[in-house]
C-alpha cells in the first residue's frame, strides 16, 4: 500500500536527482533532440516540490493530482504531457481506492502509451516503464533492472518524438526520457520499494 508520506518522499528524491543531473539530461538530448530535457524536467520538478510542500496531510489522490498539474504546466515539450498523464492516471486510480503500487504504475503506463502512442522498442521512456512495471509486479525491482532498461535504449532506433527525425542516426545514444524515468524509479527504490 502506497502512502502519502512515501509518495512525497519518492517525488522529492526524484526532484533532487533531476536537479543533480540537469546538465547530463540536456547533453543526452543534444545529439538526438533539442538539448532541453534536463531544463524541462527541472522546471517541472521544482514546481512539484513546491506544491508538495504543504501536502503531508493530503490524501494520495491530491498528491498525484498536484504532481500531474505541476508537470503538465511546467515541463513543456513532449515529456511534460507524458509524465503529467502518468500521474493523472495514478490520481484517478487512487480516487477509485487503488493504493497498490503495481496497479497504479500499470494504469500510468497505459495512459502514457495511449497519450504518446509509443510501443516497446521505440526508444522512449516506455522502454524503462515497461520492464520496471514487470519487476514491480514480481516484487523484484532492483537498480540493475532499471540500469539495464535504460542502457537498452542505446542501440534502439527512435520511432517517436524528435529523435525519430534522425532515423538510424539515433542509434548509439541513450534516450533522455528513458534516463529521467530511470531516476524516477531509482528514487522509488530508495524510498518505497
Ligand atoms: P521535446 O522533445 O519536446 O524537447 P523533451 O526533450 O523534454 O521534449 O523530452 C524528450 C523525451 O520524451 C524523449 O527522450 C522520449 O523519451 C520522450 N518522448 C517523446 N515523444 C514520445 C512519445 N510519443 N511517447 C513516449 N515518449 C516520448
Ligand atoms: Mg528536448
Ligand atoms: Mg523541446
Amino acid at each position: 500500500m502506497l502512502t502519502t508520506t512515501q509518495t512525497i518522499a519518492w517525488l522529492n528524491n526524484f526532484a533532487d536527482k533531476i536537479e543533480t543531473n540537469k546538465a547530463y539530461l540536456n547533453d543526452l538530448d543534444t545529439p538526438i533532440g533539442d538539448g532541453d530535457h534536463g531544463s524541462n524536467m527541472v522546471r517541472g520538478l521544482t514546481a512539484v516540490k513546491a506544491t508538495l510542500a504543504d501536502k503531508s496531510n493530503a490524501d494520495l489522490t491530491t498528491v498525484f493530482k498536484a504532481t500531474a498539474l505541476a508537470l503538465i504546466s511546467k515541463v513543456g515539450g513532449a515529456a511534460g504531457p507524458l509524465y503529467g498523464t502518468a500521474f493523472l492516471e495514478m490520481a484517478k486510480a487512487s480516487k477509485d481506492g487503488v493504493t497498490d503500487l503495481g496497479i497504479l504504475l500499470a494504469t500510468a503506463l497505459a495512459g502514457l502509451k495511449k497519450r504518446g502512442g509509443a510501443a516497446t522498442g521505440d526508444k522512449t521512456l516506455v522502454d524503462v516503464w515497461r520492464p520496471v512495471l514487470t519487476a514491480v509486479h514480481a516484487d523484484r525491482l532492483t537498480s540493475t533492472v532499471i540500469k539495464t532498461a535504460v542502457e537498452r535504449t542505446k542501440p534502439m532506433v527512435a520511432k517517436k518524438g524528435r529523435a525519430s527525425y534522425l532515423g538510424d542516426r539515433s542509434i548509439g545514444h541513450l534516450d533522455p526520457g528513458a534516463v529521467s524515468s530511470g531516476y524516477l524509479f531509482t528514487a522509488l527504490l530508495e524510498t518505497v520499494v
